[in-house]
């Protein structure tokens, strides 16, 4: 019987121990950590994001992004539901195409995956973090390099698999945390901290408009988070890696234009008895966002005289708040990370490496990482799901 190693009992590790084992073949899956799929337990806030409705290529970041047209179509929503449906696992497709399972409980995914692939007989070895690839790729008929990436070293993410690449002179694509918070060093911001507002972030490098998005921005000690920031986070951090300027502008108060909001600003001045600047900006915002604004303006808080230019001063910071991002958080507070095992030497079509036999790669360990939206995890399906039926067909030689 054709033995499988798969290194990684992470998302893509999993599944493709489940397929292999479906196809008869023996399977032991190592993994470092004491449990098995740490991150899936984590993803989507505990919901856990699954995949996504409209997958395709332009959803990923690569030095060939088309490298994952084979494996999505092959592997794209209709199929994997189906091996939902035989885990016992049903999806819940949102209207925004984000897919979640039916329970909303990461919980579940992780426990029917487990339960699967133990009812399928595949050998799971915990606590065993794998240091020396030749000596499995001597013991094993193929071997599956599931490992990950560096992002969230706190539950497993780590450079393993990278290492193991490198072994057989795999190129390495520069790794980069991606979906991961910005620093800024604006002290104002501090005492933002903890507030959570829906508005609009202009993303600029080297003073050009590079990317705008729409949703949750979350003040914090270190600087910005919330899934506004993250959908940006790729972009930064690739223009950081390459010493750019990066700023971001945010808009608190998306529904107002610069004139009518200084028109507002000028009209409650005049027209409300003894308001104060910060009282009329408690009406707009949040108290905390009132106070750094009247902190970083270098406007003493009771101020009862606005004029035309100060009302437009505070409109304009209100709608166009300009932040120089000086790092992101960092791979341990990343979701995901960008780079990897470069795809020009992986065949599209099975994982498997071109530089050694019966060697293959799925999951994030690869040069391909996909935007929010559970794009991320459905690569990690579709890759694995490619690994699992070419050594299943693979004969052994
Ligand atoms: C907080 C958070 C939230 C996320 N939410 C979502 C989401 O909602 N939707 C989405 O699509 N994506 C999400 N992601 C990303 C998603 O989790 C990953 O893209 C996905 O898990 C990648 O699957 P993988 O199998 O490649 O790697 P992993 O799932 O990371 O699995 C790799 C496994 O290999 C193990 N390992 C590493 N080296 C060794 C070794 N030498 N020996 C043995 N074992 C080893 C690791 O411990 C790990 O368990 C999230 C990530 C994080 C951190």
């Amino acid at each position: 019987m054709k033995k499988v190693a798969i290194i990684g009992g992470g998302a893509s590790g999993l599944l493709c121990a489940i397929y292999c084992a479906r196809k008869n073949l023996s399977v032991d899956l190592f993994e470092q950590n004491q449990k098995l799929g740490k991150k899936i337990l984590v993803s989507g806030n505990g919901r856990c994001n699954i995949t996504n409705e409209h997958l395709s290529s332009d959803h990923y970041f690569s030095q060939d992004p088309k490298f994952t047209n084979y494996a999505l179509d092959n592997f794209g929503l209709t199929a994997f539901s189906k091996f939902c449906k035989s885990i016992g696992l049903l999806l819940n497709i949102q209207d925004d195409g984000k897919v979640y399972p039916l329970s909303n409980e990461a919980k579940s995914v992780l426990t029917l995956l487990e339960t699967q692939a133990k009812n399928l007989g595949v050998n799971i070895f915990v606590n065993s973090k794998v240091t020396d690839i030749k000596k499995i790729l001597l013991k094993y008929d193929a071997v599956v390099i599931a490992t990950g990436s560096e992002a969230a070293s706190h539950l497993g993410g780590g450079s393993d698999g990278l290492e193991f690449a490198r072994v057989f002179a795999h190129n390495i694509i520069p790794t980069y945390p991606s979906l991961v918070q910005l620093e800024t060093d604006a002290k104002f911001l501090k005492k933002m901290a903890g507030v959570k507002i829906k508005g609009e972030v202009t993303l600029l490098i080297n003073n050009q408009v590079e990317k705008i998005t729409q949703g949750d921005i979350l003040f914090t000690n270190y600087g910005l988070s919330g899934f506004a920031i993250l959908d940006i986070s790729q972009s930064v951090s690739i223009a950081l890696s390459e010493y750019q300027s990066v700023q971001v502008s945010l808009n608190l108060l998306p529904n107002f234009n610069a004139q009518k909001l200084s028109a507002h600003i000028l009209s409650a001045s005049k027209e409300i008895q003894h308001i104060t600047l910060h009282e009329i900006l408690c009406g707009l915002v949040p108290q905390k966002i009132a106070n750094s604004i009247i902190e970083h303006l270098n406007l003493e808080e009771h101020r009862s005289h606005i004029d035309t230019k100060l009302s437009k001063k505070i409109a304009n910071a209100l709608l166009n708040l300009r932040l120089n991002i000086d790092a992101t958080h960092g791979f341990r507070h990343a979701e995901v990370s960008g780079g990897g095992v470069d795809v020009s030497e992986i065949d599209p079509k099975t994982m498997e490496s071109y530089k050694q036999k019966n060697l293959y790669f799925c999951g994030e360990v690869l040069d391909v990482v996909g935007e929010r939206g559970g794009y991320n995890f459905a690569w990690a399906w579709a890759s694995a799901y490619l690994a699992a039926q070419s050594i299943s067909i693979t004969k052994i030689c």
